[in-house]
């Protein structure tokens, strides 16, 4: 049997994108449902993304393929389409809020997308309290690795603050905007008592370079049911960087 951990990343799940919506960044609810059905099926094992971490630390063999669904942005039809599907199925999971656009349409950079509304603070409240981790994803979503040293520390600093102050819990995990990093932004990350980090590296997460930069597979809106079977192949880590 193939071993490994994907650690998949979507952006929104929705019942139909907008005229607004970037589709690589959408992934329809009855795709969604299908795919979570496969992987109930499968001998697949969804797990959170802390107990990934800590089977690849603990140097224990993997013996079945680990699958630990994330979700940059925070959409804000989490709460109403994703949630529910992921509660029947019992299947944990990490978002990521963009912390600057709580409960407003997404604002940041090119991105005016009135189509596109970010959960509000009670929303990741109650999310939170029924097991969804909340990780940080900066406020303003900008590049990191294009800000002044002293920004950039600012941006993550502030949505580690603010998520933990709403939740009342750590924030542990963080989510690099547009997948931007480089030493420096790794080292403040590092700095600020994160215990990992998720980079837009394409591949599988157990052979790692660091637990700061763990690969993500990207699921989209073109990705129908035999595409979601192959991305989540074992099939390692390819060195792709986007940025
Ligand atoms: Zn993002």
């Amino acid at each position: 049997m193939s071993t490994g951990i994907s650690i998949l990343l979507y952006h929104q799940i929705g019942e139909e994108p907008g005229k607004h919506t970037n589709l690589d960044c959408f992934c329809s609810v009855e795709e969604f449902r299908l795919q979570m059905e496969y992987l109930r099926d499968s001998k697949k094992q969804v797990v959170s993304l802390a107990g990934a971490i800590q089977r690849m630390a603990s140097n224990r063999e993997i013996k079945n393929e680990l699958v630990v669904l994330t979700f940059d942005d925070g959409c804000e039809r989490f709460y109403d389409l994703t949630f529910p599907i992921l509660n029947q199925f019992g299947f944990l999971c990490t978002i990521y809020p963009v912390a600057g656009c709580l409960g407003k349409p997404a604002s940041w950079g090119k991105i005016q997308n009135p189509d596109l509304k970010i959960l509000s603070s009670k929303k990741i409240r109650e999310l939170s309290d029924m097991g969804v981790e909340i990780g940080a994803h900066t406020m303003n979503h900008y590049k990191l690795t294009e800000l002044r040293n002293e920004v950039a520390y600012q941006e993550i600093y502030e949505s580690k603050d603010l998520l933990q102050e709403i939740t009342g819990r750590e924030v542990n995990s963080f989510s690099y905007p547009h997948g931007a990093y480089n030493p420096t932004i790794i080292k403040m990350v590092e700095e600020m008592e994160f215990t990992n980090a998720v980079s837009c590296i394409e591949g599988n997460a157990e052979n790692c370079r660091s637990i700061f930069e763990l690969p993500r597979k990207y699921i989209t809106y073109f990705d129908g049911i035999e595409v979601f079977k192959d991305k989540i192949k074992n099939n390692g880590s390819k060195a792709i960087s986007t940025f």
